[in-house]
């Protein structure tokens, strides 16, 4: 029988994240008209607003879709058909990215990857290097795999674009970094950065971003892929009033423009330092349980969410089955390859101490209610970490 939940609902899947009071109060004002005088004001804040949160000063277009729109949107305003694209096989979503550059009749290559670790600056050289031509246009790279825990190292990339003295643009994929890992589109010399609502940013889902370079912007203009709703010029050129060229998600807006207040109350450097902070106590947790993480460099572990690997002859799902029915909380699943084999704690957005030990000790006590040959020293071990951590 389900038993009645009382409490709070823990979302601690790494996104959508929690939405936190102020934004949901945020969003919950009455829908204004999006062509009246009232709108602009909202508008031109936010398109401003965001270039802050994407480290930039370039514009940034936001989209009412999801993630996956902003991937389109990236692809189609910057290429033509059959152009070639190198992606990076960093877990699930580099790969499903890969299959959509396909979908449009882009020639993508996947250089492979063993989703536990990052993509691989060299690999990406060397493949650049072979192709004398310059028969690729662009290089895609997730910074952190959802379904993997691995964060890649962006301007280590750059660098290796750089080295190879090739002209392929550089785009990035940040949903589940923007707002919770520190990213900086202009420094690192990114073309597109593509973004979401419902991760860092403390949002529903349902809006998206790309921000874009002066070299990405350029290239729109000569790309041949067909695109209407994605249209880069019909969006910048109404954003320059504040308005857009479609009926925008209002409310979404007014939700985004609290998430942006927040995230500069808090400062940008506090929020990544927070998460980082979690993020470490985390992973002090499964290593005191005596479980695997995924990732397996220190250098490239993910502080927005944790993938953990269960002992063979464990299913990840009946686990976080049971966590869900007897404790309130939501746990990531396996996603693709990974499916049944791991569960993925998501520690981003608006999140603090107590609500990462509360994650924890429903964890804990969930090993031990589905038998996962563990150690009961997680919580402990993840307490001691965020005493040191917040001396
Ligand atoms: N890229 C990454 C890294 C993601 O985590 C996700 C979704 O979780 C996506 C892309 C796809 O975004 P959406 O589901 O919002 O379309």
């Amino acid at each position: 029988m389900q038993r009645l939940q009382s409490g709070r609902h823990f979302l601690q899947i790494p996104g959508p994240t929690n939405v936190p009071d102020r934004i949901l109060r945020a969003i919950e004002r009455p829908t204004i008209d999006h062509r009246g005088p009232e709108f602009k004001g909202l508008g031109l804040e936010v398109l401003e607003g965001i270039k802050e949160i994407f480290q930039t000063k370039q514009p940034v277009i936001i989209y009412p879709s999801s993630g996956t729109g902003a991937w389109e949107a990236a692809l189609v305003n910057t290429l033509s058909p059959g152009d070639r694209v190198l992606m990076y096989d960093t877990g699930h979503f580099a790969s499903t990215w890969h299959k959509l550059a396909g979908k449009l009749s882009l020639d993508a290559q996947l250089l492979h990857g063993s989703w536990r670790e990052g993509a691989k600056p060299e690999e990406i050289e060397q493949a650049l290097v072979e192709d004398k031509d310059h028969t690729i246009k662009s290089v895609c790279v997730v910074h952190n795999d959802t379904a993997t825990g691995i964060t890649s190292d962006i301007p280590a990339i750059r660098k290796a674009i750089d080295r190879a003295g090739h002209t392929a643009l550089f785009f990035v994929d940040t949903i589940s970094s923007l707002g919770s890992i520190d990213y900086r589109h202009d420094e690192w010399g990114v073309d597109v950065t593509v973004g979401g609502s419902q991760k860092g940013l403390m949002m529903p889902p349902g809006l998206s971003f790309n921000a874009i370079s002066k070299k990405a912007l350029v290239a729109s203009g000569e790309a041949k892929l067909p695109r209407s709703y994605w249209d880069w010029e019909d969006m910048l050129n109404a954003n320059k009033q504040g308005v857009f060229p479609f009926t925008p998600a209002t409310n979404l807006l007014y939700g985004l423009q609290e998430s942006i207040l927040m995230l500069l109350e808090e400062g940008l450097d506090q929020v990544f330092s927070r998460h980082s902070r979690l993020a470490e106590a985390t992973r002090a947790a499964v290593q005191a349980w005596g479980l695997e993480l995924n990732a397996l460099n220190k250098s490239e572990y993910s502080n927005s969410l944790t993938a953990v690997v269960l002992p063979q002859g464990h299913d990840a799902d009946a686990f976080r089955k049971e966590v869900l029915e007897c404790f309130n909380v939501s746990l990531g699943n396996g996603l693709g390859r990974l499916n049944g084999k791991v569960f993925r704690i998501g520690h981003l957005g608006d999140l603090n101490e107590p609500m990462l030990l509360g994650t924890l000790g429903a964890i804990e006590m969930g090993l031990e209610l589905a038998e996962i040959p563990h150690r009961p020293e997680g919580v402990r071990a993840a307490m001691s970490n965020l005493i040191e951590n917040n001396r």
